[in-house]
């Protein structure tokens, strides 16, 4: 994050403050958020990719039973591994796991890499997967851009999205403004949480929410203020991007 788009943005530092506020009383439980292990935390990314996470809970409890690390995911019969997917519907991704384990194992010794480019490089892994593990996993400062986080991050800034936009810079540099540089972990789980449980797509709970006091959205709704969209764009663009990839 640039530091300059955090002295220019109150709003921001407000969110922030108060996102991890909300998270210290209202954060999800999930298995995988109890792991330090790289690899679990890999093979979590990977089934929540298009599938809600509630849903993937006992899989992955299932999957990791079974399969602890990539060495014991290289030997599993790719029938078998299939199997441990099938209530996710995820037959055509036992494939992407099995390769997965393999290309851990024959490249990297067992391990996950670090590096995005590196992370890339593995079978079935994308842009998110990747820096969610780079956060999670390692601890390193990357904001989340997905469809959820950039929801949020439109309504409280106040400028138009669509499906496209997780691709432009700007957009991009809200969502990243949203993210604490010295708590990334806690900072992302909590606008995913924030962004599924109150910023929800559909009936967010716009007065239970501890961001409505600056958020765009429910000042133009709930009190008629009109803040210009360019304008605030353009106040959270960095001036050269700090990265510009794209969401799988
Ligand atoms: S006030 Fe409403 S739109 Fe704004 S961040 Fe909160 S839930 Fe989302």
């Amino acid at each position: 994050m640039k530091a300059n788009i955090q002295a220019m943005s109150d709003e921001a530092a407000f969110a922030r403050l108060e996102l991890l506020n909300w998270f210290s009383t209202s954060a999800r439980i999930f298995p995988w958020r109890e792991e330090e292990d790289p690899f679990r935390m890999l093979i979590a990314e990977m089934m929540l990719r298009r599938t809600r996470a509630s849903q993937v809970v006992e899989v992955y409890r299932a999957f990791i039973a079974r399969y602890p690390d990539a060495a014991a995911l290289d030997r599993a019969p790719a029938p078998e591994v299939a199997d441990v997917l099938r209530p996710l519907g995820l037959y055509w991704r036992a494939a992407n796991f099995k390769k997965l384990a393999e290309e851990l194992v024959s490249q990297h010794g067992g391990s996950v890499p670090r590096s995005r480019d590196e992370l890339l490089q593995l079978t079935g892994v994308g842009p998110y997967v990747a820096d969610a593990v780079r956060c999670f996993a390692f601890g390193e400062t990357v904001a989340l851009v997905d469809t959820n986080t950039v929801r949020v991050a439109a309504r409280y800034f106040g400028f138009e999205y669509n499906q496209e936009s997780r691709r432009k810079p700007a957009v991009i540099a809200a969502v990243t403004a949203l993210v604490a540089t010295e708590q990334p972990q806690e900072s992302n789980y909590a606008l995913l949480d924030f962004a599924a449980t109150v910023c929800r797509a559909l009936n967010p709970e716009h007065n239970a929410c501890p961001l409505k006091l600056h958020c765009c959205h429910f000042q133009q709704t709930e009190a008629g203020h009109h803040v210009g969209v360019q304008e605030t764009l353009a106040r959270l663009s960095p001036a050269e991007p700090e990265h510009n990839w794209i969401e799988e």
